[in-house]
């Protein structure tokens, strides 16, 4: 019998809302049972039904495993040192990217590809279970061919992002530039990717420059996504909106008007703290955009320039510290958003039929990935059923690195 029972659950998160209220799915001294790679059931420990396996949580709680919505994760390289500087105060420019396309363009497939696995890693024994990887380094045809190509041994939410800077060599020639990325590049990536992203901002692309990529992206069959709104007000949220893109990422800067647009839309704004921790810059108010009717979710937007973390629970601190979003929003946002931004319902959930990936933390209680930042509370992953990664020193099961995420 290939089922998993985790029963004696002390608080599971389900986010999957009661008639009670309750937005986020919480119930307690709960069970769930894995089948194969979905979960089958999901209920009271009393009536928690009989399987080849039980694991005893002990009261501990149970969340989704994270869905990780935006992340930049084949590059050489790293910025250390742009990193001490800013820190030491110069400001974080879009150009910094060029760098690691210098890097990234030296390194060979395999170097990329260990990389991307170790990183890969290193999410899942933090809990993230799904990973949206975007292209951006290559900025040639061959480049971005290649690095949607290796995202895509790894996951199925891969993202072109050929319009990440206008590279060196194009100087002064964006649109031309432009004209590449809607062309041959395109037609060279489409086929690994599933999503077209862009940066829209001062420094990278222009609005009108970022709805040609957008449009020659859609007619392709991609879906949209865009970077906005990261180093000051601009038209990339109302762009974002209009081309009913799943996901507007970043949003530092957001006008009333952006808030209102995003509220009566079906696209989720994902909120990236690393960013604003990394550069100092300020953080946005998640408290303002929930409380207008926004979605929102948090990714890590793991990258060598403006976040080198990848981990939810430090940006689900972030969050909560710093964003004024409950600890249950946080989670919620982690999981079930960033699922939203990937339009995934089978994914940032637990409920029958939905994909077993779940994460059994060390604490009685999700608030804890807040109130103890930095410290390590994954105790067990599960992805697609198989019990993929065991904190060292746990009881029960042997320490492993299983195969990455989707
Ligand atoms: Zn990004």
């Amino acid at each position: 019998m290939s089922t998993t029972l985790i029963t004696n659950i002390g608080e599971l998160t389900t986010n999957v809302g009661s008639s009670g209220g309750d937005r986020f799915g919480t119930l307690v001294d709960a069970a769930v049972l894995i089948d194969g790679e979905r979960i089958a059931w999901v209920g009271s420990a009393a009536d928690a039904p009989d399987a080849g396996e039980i694991v005893d949580a002990s009261g501990r709680a149970v969340i989704p495993g994270f869905v990780d919505s935006h992340s930049h994760l084949v590059f050489g390289g790293d910025r250390a040192a742009e990193f001490e500087a800013r820190m030491a105060g110069q400001n974080y420019a879009a150009g910094g990217i060029r760098s690691t396309v210098a890097a990234t363009r030296a390194a060979s497939d395999d170097e990329l590809r260990a990389r991307l696995r170790g990183f890969l890693d290193e999410m899942l024994a933090q809990g993230t279970t799904t990973v949206e990887i975007k292209s951006g380094y290559g900025l040639s045809v061959e480049g971005e061919e290649r690095l949607v190509r290796l995202a895509a041994e790894v996951t199925q939410e891969v993202t072109f992002l050929g319009a990440h800077v206008v590279p060196a060599e194009y100087a002064d020639r964006a649109d031309e530039y432009v004209g590449l990325v809607t062309g041959p590049m395109l037609d060279a990536c489409a086929p690994h990717a599933k999503w077209i992203d862009v940066f829209c901002e001062t420094g990278a692309f222009s609005v009108e420059q970022s709805r040609r990529v957008l449009e020659a992206g859609i007619a392709k069959g991609l879906l949209p996504r865009v970077h906005a709104s990261q180093l000051g007000p601009g038209e990339g949220v109302g762009l974002a909106v209009e081309l009913g893109a799943a996901s507007v990422d970043h949003g530092t800067y957001l006008t009333d008007a952006d808030v209102a647009a995003l509220a009566a839309s079906d696209t989720v704004l994902t909120l990236l703290p690393g960013v604003e921790f990394s550069t100092r810059q300020p953080y946005p108010d998640a408290r303002r955009l929930i409380d207008a009717g926004v979605t929102v979710a948090i990714a890590c937007d793991t990258n060598p320039g403006s976040s080198f973390t990848s981990s939810m629970s430090f940006c689900i601190a972030l969050a909560v510290r710093d964003m004024g979003m409950t600890p249950a929003e946080a989670v919620w946002a982690a999981t079930a958003g960033g699922a939203l931004a990937l339009r995934r319902d089978d994914v940032g959930v637990i409920a029958p039929g939905a994909r077993a990936d779940l994460v059994l933390l060390k604490s009685p209680t999700r608030i804890h990935l807040a109130y103890r930042p930095g410290v390590l509370l994954v105790e067990q992953v599960w992805k697609d059923g198989v019990a993929v990664f065991t904190a060292p020193g746990t009881p029960r099961g042997t320490e492993s690195h299983g195969p990455v995420a989707r």
